[in-house]
C-alpha cells in the first residue's frame, strides 16, 4: 500500500495536469477569436478594394456626364451662330466653345486616369480575393485542430479528474486540507528532496530534518517554502561527479537499507570510486559483515541495480565506516542505522 505521502506525489502530478488541461480549455475561445480576426482582416482587404472600385467606377461616370452635358453645351453654341449680328459676339461665341472643348479635354485626361487606377485596383481586388480563400481555408483547418485538440484536452481532464477524486480518498483528510492549501498558494505542494535540498525553494535542509524526510514516518515540511518533503533513494545516489566516461573521480558513497539482502535485510554501502563500484553488505539485525562485491569499470547505479532499486537511503555522517569496521558494525552504530527504518 502507498503511503499518504507517495499518493500526494501521485495526486499532485494529476492536479497539475488537471490544472494545465483545464487552462488550455479556458484559453480555446481567444485562440478561436484570434483565429476568426485574422479571417476579418483577409475580408476587409477585400471589401476595401471593392469599394475602392466602386468609387472609381462612379467618378469615371461623373466625369463622363460632364463631358455629355458639355457636348451639349457647344451644340448650343453652335446652334446660336445664325442669331449672330457682329464680329464682337461671333469672337464671343467661339471662346465659349474653346473653353467648353478645353474642358472635355481635362475631364477626358481624369478619365483616363481612373481607368489605370481602376487596373491596378483590380489587381489589387484579384490578390486579397486570393489571400482570403487561402486564409479561409487556414482558419478551417486551425479550427478544426483547435477543436480536436480541446476534445482530447476533455477527455483527458476527466480521466484526471476522476483520478484525482479517487486518489483524494484514500488521503487523511486533514493532511488533504494541507496539501490543498500549499497547492492553491504556492503552485505545488509536494517537493522532493535531492542532494539534501527541498527541489522547490533549493533550502538546505537540517541533517535532522533531512533524515525526517527520509525515514518518511510522519509529514515534514520545509522550513523554508513549507511544503510537504518526500525523498526518493534513486535520485540520492550521487552522480554529479561521474565524467563523460563514467567514472567518477571522487570517491562517492552512499549508505542504504536493502531489505532483499541478510536476513531481515541488511545496511549496505555503495561506493563509486576511480572507475569502480564497490558494495559492502553488514546484516541488519547482527552488523556482520555478509557480502563485498567489487566490480572494475563499473558505477553502483547499474551494476547494483536490483538492489538499489528497493533501497531507503541512510544517514551516516562518519565517512569511512566501512573501512573501520571491516567484520562487524557495533551496537551503537547498529542502533542508529535502525533507528532510521519506518516501525513495523
Ligand atoms: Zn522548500
Amino acid at each position: 500500500m502507498p503511503t499518504d505521502l507517495e499518493k500526494l506525489v501521485e495526486l499532485q502530478a494529476v492536479d497539475l495536469e488537471l490544472a494545465r488541461l483545464n487552462a488550455q480549455l479556458a484559453a480555446i475561445p481567444k485562440t478561436i477569436a484570434h483565429i476568426d480576426a485574422k479571417l476579418a482582416s483577409a475580408r476587409k482587404r477585400v471589401e476595401d478594394a471593392r469599394a475602392s472600385i466602386k468609387a472609381a467606377d462612379t467618378a469615371k461616370r461623373q466625369h463622363e456626364q460632364e463631358i455629355q452635358s458639355l457636348n451639349e453645351k457647344i451644340l448650343k453654341f453652335r446652334g446660336q451662330s445664325s442669331s449672330i449680328k457682329n464680329n464682337e459676339q461671333y469672337k464671343a461665341l467661339l471662346s465659349e466653345i474653346a473653353h467648353a472643348e478645353g474642358e472635355i479635354t481635362r475631364y477626358e485626361e481624369k478619365i483616363l486616369e481612373v481607368m489605370m487606377t481602376s487596373d491596378s485596383l483590380q489587381a489589387q481586388l484579384a490578390a486579397a480575393e486570393a489571400a482570403l480563400k487561402a486564409e479561409t481555408v487556414e482558419v478551417d483547418r486551425l479550427k478544426q485542430e483547435t477543436e480536436k485538440a480541446g476534445a482530447s484536452d476533455r477527455v483527458a481532464a476527466t480521466k484526471a479528474q476522476a483520478r484525482s477524486q479517487s486518489l483524494r480518498k484514500g488521503v487523511d483528510e486533514t493532511l488533504l486540507a494541507t496539501y490543498d492549501r500549499i497547492l492553491k498558494s504556492r503552485g505545488y505542494a509536494v517537493a522532493e528532496v535531492v542532494d539534501h535540498r527541498c527541489t522547490a525553494c533549493q533550502f538546505m535542509l537540517r541533517p535532522q530534518v533531512l533524515s525526517n524526510v527520509r525515514a518518511a514516518l510522519e509529514v515534514i515540511h520545509c522550513d523554508s517554502c513549507g511544503r510537504l518533503l518526500y525523498y526518493l533513494p534513486e535520485h540520492n545516489v550521487k552522480t554529479s561527479a561521474i565524467n563523460v566516461t563514467g567514472i567518477a573521480h571522487q570517491a562517492e558513497r552512499e549508505w542504504m537499507f536493502v531489505p532483499s539482502m541478510g536476513t531481515a535485510g541488511a545496511f549496505v554501502v555503495f561506493i563509486n570510486h576511480k572507475g569502480n563500484a564497490t558494495m559492502k553488505a553488514y546484516d541488519a539485525t547482527t552488523g556482520e559483515a555478509i557480502a563485498r562485491r567489487v566490480e572494475k569499470n563499473a558505477i553502483c547505479q547499474t551494476i547494483f541495480a536490483s538492489e538499489i532499486r528497493d533501497a531507503r537511503n541512510l544517514f551516516v555522517d562518519e565517512a569511512n565506516l566501512e573501512d573501520k569496521y571491516k567484520e562487524q558494525l557495533p551496537p551503537e552504530v547498529l542502533d542508529d542505522l535502525r533507528h532510521q527504518l519506518p516501525k513495523g
